[in-house]
């Protein structure tokens, strides 16, 4: 087991590609850390199944991430992962989603980042890795907040990693194409809106259109791929922007 003795927060790790990372990293060993919003009673099963600790600080207020990192204390990796989305034509897309994607999406991950390198660097060692998408690399229509963030979030990724090249600190993005979570089924209503399709139509000619294998990612490939960046022979794998897109960006 990797990664026992080690501590990992995992943002937004009550749902979708959050759990399945923080249920890989709880096979290695590691004591987690769970954040992100849900019933109360899901929850607690959730920190009795991983024997996990969870905080519930909303992660897009700087005093959110401020609760969230306090609570948590020294984490050895750090995963950003919470994560929303919104669609909707750039003269109709509302300024206050905008600042909340933004802020979500991007600003927390600078700010868990900021407090959590200390202790990581005085530890020599640590991993963070930042929950990026296919839209780090590429754009589509209708998401500017998001591929504006995301974009963002590989830029601060490769930062860290330059400013922790020598303390065995490594930083890298994970960048999946369409994974089949709750937040890709709740942006087919307006997807449907946005392009005026029936949900069939968004699903095969939207969503796995660009997507080569015609398939869904898994939450799990995505943990197995946060699992392989926390061992030793990962050590070099820095700065880097992994994706795991069926080809998405080879396009
Ligand atoms: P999800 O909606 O299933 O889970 C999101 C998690 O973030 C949940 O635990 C939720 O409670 C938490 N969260 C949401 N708002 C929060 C807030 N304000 N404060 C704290 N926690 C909050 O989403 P997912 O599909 O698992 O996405 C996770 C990450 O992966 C996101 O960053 C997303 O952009 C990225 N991603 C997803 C896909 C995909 O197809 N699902 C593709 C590429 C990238």
């Amino acid at each position: 087991m990797i990664l026992e003795g080690k501590r990992a927060l995992v943002t937004g790790s009550t749902s979708g590609i959050g759990l399945a990372i923080a249920r890989a990293f709880h096979a290695e060993g590691a004591q987690i850390v769970l954040s992100g919003f849900g019933e109360a009673d899901e929850i607690a099963a959730l920190c009795r199944e991983m024997d996990a600790q969870h905080v519930g600080a909303d992660l897009s207020s700087r005093a959110g991430v401020e609760a969230l990192m306090d609570a948590a204390g020294e984490v050895d990796v750090l995963v950003n992962n919470a994560g929303m989305q919104h669609v909707a034509p750039v003269e109709e897309f509302p300024v206050e989603k905008w600042d909340l994607i933004i802020a979500l999406n991007l600003t927390a991950a600078f700010d868990t980042a900021r407090r959590a390198v200390p202790h990581m660097k005085a530890a020599g060692w640590g991993r963070i890795i930042n929950i990026a998408s296919a839209h780090s690399l590429t754009a589509s229509p209708y998401k500017s907040a998001y591929v504006s963030a995301k974009h963002g979030l590989s830029g601060l990724t490769k930062t860290l990693a330059l400013e922790l090249a020598t303390d065995n600190v490594t930083a890298n993005c994970i960048s999946p194409a369409y994974v089949w979570t709750p937040l890709v089924e709740n942006q087919i209503p307006d997807t449907m809106i946005a392009r005026n399709m029936s949900r069939e139509d968004v699903i095969e000619n939207v969503m796995l259109e660009r997507q080569p294998t015609k398939k869904f990612v898994q939450p799990g490939d995505i943990g197995a791929m946060a699992v392989f960046l926390c061992r030793d022979e990962a050590a070099n794998i820095t700065g880097s922007n992994i994706t795991v897109d069926g080809a998405w960006t080879a396009q």
